[in-house]
């Protein structure tokens, strides 16, 4: 976990970094020639704090969306679904809303932690959870690109709703309704649905990912454009940094490319200690979110540890399997059972199909991010139910 990485030939020098690793990024840092850190963040960056993967067919939330007749995940996403069935979308908002229920990563607060050193430049991140705010990233540094919880408006006048009743509303899983005389219509937060354009904010400051001496992107799979192209804009010379699961976008091909690949917080701890900030980085998370809710992260890392080493097992085992049906010749009867088998409700390139065509206008799901084919089994860490009562939780938002 946490190895570096670049596609680019041994033999091509850096044209920044004396080398293509941490400790030459956190050198870049420490001498000062990087002050305007560009960061981009996605559903990964969330996972240890115990966000469902909604598309996750294994996960509660999932099965309680099930229960509301959803034609599939995304519809909970769709406007004209929402016009229909609001209700379906404030169950999973009871869920997601600021301060409900989860709490920020140790990476989060890796990036509150730049903004205080004065060295964020801005952080454009693709998820609606908030947490980079929750984690004190001021909120003129951030750029939620799928818009957040934030403000909220009627979708029909679009007049402005209170956030203390909004609140309330979501507390109680109900939905509100616009307060303009004779309107009536649903209210909605300013979460970017499909057919929906980005928000407004994304367009004026993307040209800030130009301006960036580093950049640094933590757990997106940068499917989506806009978004995914943000890494491209600055210049080739300077040092970009993955922190991801996997390689995605064009990382590895640019010199001063660095890709840290595996666990996020893990990624994100090893660069901290190359900056000698991993105490106040581990003491500010701690004081944040409070004893209780680091063991329940800590544990909750653990675990997703040991249901990658299952799920490797599993496929192993089906693997062996195919093996065995085709030494026997009959690979119609392959078809067939693996169809049987075939655990994923949407399969991964009927998914990503789907979703190029509802985001030709540059709109996308929040949690996209966790979505589309992942055939490497690392990837299989964001798909594993979440630990730690999302069963529960759910249960609750049903009754
Ligand atoms: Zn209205």
């Amino acid at each position: 976990m946490g190895q570096e990485q670049s596609y680019v030939s041994e033999d091509t020098p850096p044209l920044t970094l004396p080398e293509r690793s941490l400790a030459a990024v956190a050198g870049h840092i420490k001498s000062g020639r990087a002050r305007r850190i560009v960061v981009m963040t996605g559903a990964g960056i969330s996972t240890a704090a115990g966000i469902p993967d909604f598309r996750s067919p294994e996960t509660g939330l999932y099965a309680n969306l099930a229960a509301l007749d959803l034609p599939e995940p995304e519809a909970v996403f769709d406007l004209s679904f929402f016009r229909e069935n609001p209700k379906a979308f404030y169950v999973l908002a009871r869920e997601l809303y600021p301060g409900a229920r989860y709490r920020p990563t140790v990476s989060h607060v890796f990036i509150a932690l730049l903004a205080r050193k004065g060295l964020l430049h801005m952080l454009f991140t693709q998820n609606i959870d908030c947490l980079e705010r929750a984690a004190g990233v001021p909120a003129d540094r951030i750029v939620e690109a799928h818009g957040s919880f934030a403000t909220q408006r009627c979708i029909e006048c679009k007049a402005e709703f209170d956030d203390a009743k909004m609140r309330a509303f979501v507390a109680k899983g109900e939905v509100p309704r616009c307060e303009a005389e004779g309107c009536g219509g649903l209210v909605k937060p300013d979460i970017v649905f499909f057919g929906e354009a980005l928000p407004r904010a994304f367009f004026e400051l993307s040209d800030r990912a130009k301006e960036a001496d580093l950049i640094l992107v933590m757990g997106t799979s940068l499917q989506v454009h806009p978004f995914a192209g943000l890494p491209n804009m600055a210049d080739e010379d300077v040092p970009r940094v993955l922190f991801n699961l996997e390689r995605v976008g064009s990382f590895g091909t640019q010199a001063d490319d660095v890709m840290v690949l595996g666990d996020c917080d893990a990624g994100i701890r090893k660069l901290a200690d190359e900056l000698g900030w991993r105490d106040e980085l581990e003491k500010t998370w701690r004081e944040l979110v409070g004893e209780e809710e680091v063991e329940r992260q800590m544990q909750g890392a653990k675990k997703r540890v040991a249901a990658l080493h299952d799920e490797v097992s599993k496929l192993a085992e089906e693997v062996e399997e195919v093996l065995h049906i085709d030494d026997k010749d009959e690979a119609g009867q392959e078809a067939e059972k693996k169809e049987d088998q075939g655990t994923p409700v949407v399969n991964p390139g009927e998914k990503a199909a789907k979703t190029e065509e509802k985001t030709q206008a540059a709109i996308e799901s929040p949690q996209h991010d966790a979505s589309p084919s992942k055939p490497d089994d690392q990837s299989q860490v964001e798909q594993v139910p979440k630990v730690d009562g999302t069963d529960e939780s759910t249960k609750k938002a049903v009754l």
